[in-house]
């Protein structure tokens, strides 16, 4: 940016000019879906992301691009997107055969979806220690991509397509992973999910494993709705209803023809044929197919949400029948409608993301995540204009979704509560004041601004009104509490009041020998509370997965944490009845099995199902 600085220093004969500001956003070109689409309407777009000073890879605040290829050992070029020749063009073109336009989306593809998770918490994302997440975009040969935990990475393969049935690709020709949006966007969830929960990877019941798979797809299948021509064009065809088949509800277009199976890898509706079938929610245990459900559930209550939005608006284009005529739709109602999927679509991400405040740190099912979506959003948004919380509540209802221990679908009882023990106790003022100064910038007299970090030395106070309330928060006081950690955020509610949260957690783990151990296959069922607490310092919320003991307090408690206990065990059954390694293995892997499989799920088989639904 040597420009802009002689700029600021020139002194005009008027003896001031002000700086030129550096631009808010970085506009980037991306496939917005895949190289098999081609130039076809839409595919090339533009992404606008957070214009962070960047090193050639591309490296900036949270991401790191490291163009290195395993298989031939050997780097490629890193681009430099801050160079005047590649800045004055939005970035390199779309090209299939130019590494650096490969490291260009990958990295604009990462920081979207960072960036969509930072809106939707009301805070920065920061990876553990301060480390960055490194993108290989040419990481091996081989149909699969990946997030690796051990190394904060994300690792694309490349491979040949079929030979045989290539679909919209030539035989024989080089697919690259990365340069798929939907790929890039689901693995990237995936390690932003790690952070926000790293217990979610320890498969304790049959949903934990696929609340990731689907989540990732959900913020995948989103990125679609974020490109105007790509819905427009698609919202034209579908003659306003967005919930037809098509490339907008399709994942992983390229990859699933490339592979042979003649189709995209999974879509926004999942294994339903025409109605949702409550017995799936039963029958599956493979972590992409059970997490398809729950894509399926999210995208129904957005396309509920969406029809509620634009009732009117078709009403009032159709003289108030709201059926629209034959032939192509009207140009202003195609334009307003567009719009409207856009910011919907936009509105239903924000509530899914926004929601992870309010889960429990370990064990989760897609009942709480029902239940923290519909307190989330109660708390951001109480009015519910657009029947939001029942369109979820339907959805998840219509395929046999429902939350632990809730015996009423209505959304008071949906709604996570708090202990009435807990309604006159607060946290420390001081402990309140520093983690939420922690989020702001302060000046320092280089000139550059810093963030602070939490400072840890509030942790043992947070431990210790863990100790004080333990019964209150579903923790047994016999056993150690170790405080996960704590965060504060900041929204803006439909009143343009300023709601500020903090959010702390806990986890507990009884040691081996406790009687209230139960460990199979090395992983170990935890206890866990979230709590969120206003600016005041007092509990809004609690979200709890108990462990059983006498230190639960009513029946409902007692039936959850027995309901977990035996959740867990049949879970575990049910992969070992799966599992052919499991007939001839040795004592080791009996021992390590359900933790193998958990990393089996992501490094592995981290795109495809391991059998298709027979
Ligand atoms: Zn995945």
């Amino acid at each position: 940016m040597e420009l802009q600085e002689s700029i600021r220093d020139y002194k005009s004969r008027e003896g001031f000019v002000p700086a030129i500001q550096r631009p808010a956003l970085r506009p980037l070109k991306v496939f917005a879906f895949d190289p098999s689409l081609r130039r076809s309407s839409g595919n090339l777009a533009v992404v606008e992301i957070v214009n962070e000073r960047l090193r050639p890879g591309p490296e900036g605040r949270l991401v790191r691009v490291v163009n290195y290829d395993a298989t031939e050992d050997s780097y490629y070029a890193p681009v430099d997107l801050d160079a005047a020749e590649v800045l004055i063009q939005r970035g390199l073109d779309p090209s299939d055969s130019d590494p650096r336009f490969h490291q260009q989306m990958v990295y604009a593809v990462a920081m979207k979806v960072i960036e969509n998770f930072e809106r939707a918490l009301g805070r920065p994302v920061h990876f553990r220690g301060g480390e960055k997440l490194t993108v290989l975009p040419h990481a091996f040969e081989g149909e699969n991509a990946f997030y690796d935990p051990e190394t904060l990475s994300l690792q694309f393969g490349y491979f040949t397509a079929d030979t045989q049935n290539p679909g919209p690709n030539l035989p024989g020709q080089t697919v690259f992973t990365c340069l798929s949006q939907d790929i890039a966007a689901h693995e990237t969830t995936h390690a932003i999910i790690d952070r926000l929960r790293d217990r979610f990877n320890y498969p304790t019941n049959r949903d934990v494993l696929a609340f990731h798979e689907g989540l990732a797809d959900i913020v995948a299948i989103f990125q679609h709705f974020s490109f105007p021509e790509v819905l427009r064009n698609e919202i034209r065809a579908t003659r306003n209803d967005p919930s037809q088949p098509g490339r907008l509800l399709e994942l992983a277009r390229q990859f699933g023809y490339a592979t042979g199976s003649g189709r995209a890898l999974r879509t926004a509706t999942g294994l339903e044929d025409g109605e949702p079938d409550p017995k799936l929610y039963d029958e599956l245990w493979e972590a992409h197919e059970r997490g398809s459900i729950l894509v399926a559930a999210v995208f129904d209550a957005f396309f509920r949400i969406y029809r509620t939005k634009v009732a009117d608006l078709v009403r009032a284009v159709t003289g108030g029948s709201g059926i629209l005529p034959e032939g192509e739709l009207q140009a202003d109602l195609l334009s307003l409608a567009t719009r409207e999927a856009a910011s919907a679509a936009q509105d239903v991400l924000t509530m899914c993301l926004r929601a992870f405040e309010y889960l429990p740190p370990v064990d989760v099912t897609f009942g709480d995540y029902l239940r923290a979506i519909i307190t989330a959003d109660f708390e951001l948004n109480p009015r519910d204009d657009f029947e939001r919380r029942a369109s979820f509540i339907d959805a998840f209802r219509a395929r046999g979704i429902y939350a632990p221990a809730v015996t009423s679908l209505a959304e008071e009882a949906l709604r996570l509560g708090r202990p009435p023990e807990l309604e006159k106790e607060t946290l420390h003022n001081e402990l309140i004041t520093r983690a939420l100064a922690s989020q702001f910038d302060i000046y320092v007299p280089d000139g550059q601004a810093r963030r602070r970090e939490i400072p840890r030395s509030i942790y043992p106070r947070l431990t210790g009104f863990a100790k004080k309330h333990a019964s209150a928060l579903q923790l047994d006081p016999r056993l150690p509490i170790q405080t996960a950690g704590i965060h504060p955020s900041f929204h803006v509610d439909e009143n343009g009041q300023l709601l500020v949260e903090l959010v702390a957690q806990w986890i507990q783990t009884p040691p081996a020998g406790d009687p209230q151990r139960v460990e199979i296959g090395g992983v170990a069922l935890r206890a866990g509370t979230t709590a969120v607490f206003a600016a005041d310092g007092r509990v809004r919320y609690i979200a709890t997965r108990p462990l059983p003991g006498r230190h639960l307090r009513n029946d409902t408690q007692r039936e959850v944490a027995g309901r977990r206990v035996d959740g867990f065990r049949q879970y575990a059954a049910a992969l070992d009845a799966l599992d052919p390694l499991q007939l001839w293995s040795d004592k080791t892997y009996a021992d390590e099995r359900m933790l193998r499989r958990a990393s089996f799920a992501f490094t592995h088989h981290g795109l495809a199902s391991r059998r298709s639904r027979g």
